[in-house]
Parts: C-alpha cells; structure tokens; sequence
C-alpha cells in the first residue's frame, strides 16, 4: 500500500493534507513532515487542522500556504475515523495514512499499521519510498511525532526500528533534547492549577484511577482548551494503577475522554464501549454529555475490562 501511495503522490500535483481535531504531536509532526516533502517535489500543498495547533507542537516554521482550488488528493494522516476531523470535508480523492487499530479502513486508498508507533514513523517510510530528501524541519516533525506517540520512547510501541529511525532523524538535524523539552518540560501554571484540581477529586477504585475537570473549572482558570492536555499522563503514572481516565468538557455540550491502561487493553475497549477508539492502551472518545456526570459510567465500563484482563 505504501508503493501505492508513493504512486499517487507522484502521479498528482495538488494535494490537501488533513490531520485529526485536538491534534497531538504525532498528528502535526506527520503532517507537517508529509506537507513539507510535497513542498520539496514541488507540489502545491495545504493543510487543514479542524482545531488550533497547540503552539509547543510548532516547533518549526509552518509550511508556506499554497492557494489553489480543488486538491485531487486529500491525505489523511493519523485519522482513524472520519468523526476524527469534526466538520471538515475532503474535497479530493482520500488517501488514509494511519496506525490506529480501531481504523476500520475507509477511503479510496488506506495504508494503516497498528505495529506502527506513530503515523510519523509511517511518512518516515513513504519519504524513503519517494526518495526524499529528509530535510532538518523534516527530521525534526518526525521525531516529535515518534517521541510524542511513544510517549518518549516508554511505551511498548518503541520499537528497534524506532531507534534505528530516530538515530537517522537526529543524523538530519532532529535535536533529542530540544523536542523532549519542549513536549516535556514546557507546562503552564495554568495546567498544574487543572492538575490539582484533577488529583482533589481523583476517584480510585480498584486498579482504576479517574478525574475530570469541568467547564467551570476552565473558566475560573481562564484556561484554553489545550491547557489540559497531558493531564492524562500524569494520571497514568501513579503506582499500581492499570487504567486511568480523565474527562474535560469541550464545550457545553461535548465531553473528551483520555483513557490509559499499562499492561492490558482495556483502554481501547472502555473507549470502543463509548464509541471511540485508539490503540490498545492509550484510547479516547468524544461524547455528548458532562464530564463529571459521565465519570462513574467510564469507572463502571473500565472495571468491567480491567476484572477481564
Ligand atoms: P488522547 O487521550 O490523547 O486524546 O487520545 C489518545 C488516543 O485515542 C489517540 O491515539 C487518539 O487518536 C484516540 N482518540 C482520542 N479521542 C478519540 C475519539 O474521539 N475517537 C477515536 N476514534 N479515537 C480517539
Ligand atoms: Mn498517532
């Protein structure tokens, strides 16, 4: 699938790269690094995000803007699911690169590898199908993503080849300690406020830890809607704990789920249960409703897979 992909690619001159709401660092490093080798091939090029980027993710110039109509090819990249990007309609022929297990295939071409770490190693490989040239802000989009899906080389998904690739990425230009610091080390006050409020009214049942945080909440702490983002993580490394949870209200009528679970995966089917989906152990899913009437339903659902495994 990946020859097939490269095919296109070479065969097409105007594309649109598309990547999921609430991006992380895999869904910009992959999308920003596909975006910047069609800039190299002399493609024109745009790129959708349905939510702001995050600005500790730009860790490079953004790619310059191609104003043009009607891309022939949409690539999707880290979307496993066409709710993954809220309201936006591709308008070209969709061509799906991604490593969610849940990802069911859709689109007109779908390359999707679950033994992946991120969708990042994946454009990695398709940029040396291609022959690519992998500049240094290449290298360095790639690596973040790899960094960031593997949750900074901790998670099983670090594999071999992950650092074989990230030992090439960092021959290119990719800096280790300038990605690590800025996914890392880069907190705002206001997300350790959020943090405590999480741990005041974490509930722990079993092997299950779960908080949540509410739309009240963000608004006393005049917080934006990334400022919560990796409160998940902090969560998930308490001892002892299989399965963590953590709601926020999007809005006043969406909440988000991040689930974890470390050894088994009971954070994909908690959050199949709910809808959404993700990989084995780390999981989400978006849902009408409150976060904190919508917590003890996850709790519930969660033991049931946690007593299971
Ligand atoms: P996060 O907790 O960081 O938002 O998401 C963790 C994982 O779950 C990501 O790989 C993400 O793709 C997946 N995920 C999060 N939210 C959703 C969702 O609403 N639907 C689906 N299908 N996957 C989600
Ligand atoms: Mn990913």
């Amino acid at each position: 699938m990946k020859a097939t992909i490269a095919d296109i690619i070479r065969k097409n001159g105007r594309f649109e790269i598309i990547t999921h709401a609430w991006p992380d660092a895999d869904a910009i490093g992959s999308a920003y690094a596909l975006y910047m080798a069609l800039h190299v091939m002399n493609k024109e090029v745009r790129f959708i995000c349905p939510t702001p980027i995050p600005e500790h993710l730009l860790l490079t110039p953004a790619p310059e803007e191609n104003l043009f109509s009607a891309p022939e090819i949409s690539l999707l990249v880290d979307v496993s699911d066409m709710g993954m990007i809220g309201d936006i309609r591709p308008e070209g022929m969709v061509v799906v690169i991604d490593h969610h297990k849940t990802n069911q295939g859709f689109g007109f071409v779908s390359w999707v590898c679950p033994n992946k770490s991120s969708a990042s190693e994946m454009v990695y490989e398709l940029l040396i199908e291609l022959d690519i040239e992998i500049t240094s802000p290449i290298a360095t989009n790639i690596y973040m993503g790899i960094f960031g899906d593997t949750g900074g080389f901790v998670h099983t998904n670090t594999t071999a080849r992950v650092f074989e690739i990230a030992n090439r990425l960092t021959l290119k230009g990719a800096d280790p300690s300038h990605v690590a610091n800025q996914l890392r080390k880069n907190k705002s006050t206001t997300y350790y406020k959020i943090l405590c409020l999480a741990m005041e009214r974490i509930r722990i049942c079993d092997s299950i830890c779960a908080s949540y945080i509410t739309l009240d909440d963000l608004d006393k702490l005049r917080a934006g809607p990334n400022d919560a983002s990796g409160i998940i993580e902090d969560l998930s490394s308490l001892a002892g704990v299989e399965l963590s949870i953590f709601l926020r209200d999007v809005n006043t009528h969406q909440v988000h789920c991040s689930i974890r679970s470390r050894d088994g995966i009971s954070a994909r089917l908690t959050a199949q249960a709910f809808g959404g989906g993700g990989h084995d152990r780390a999981a989400g899913f978006t849902l009408e409703g409150r976060a904190e009437g919508l917590v003890g339903d996850v709790i519930k659902e969660g033991l049931k897979w946690v007593r299971m495994g």
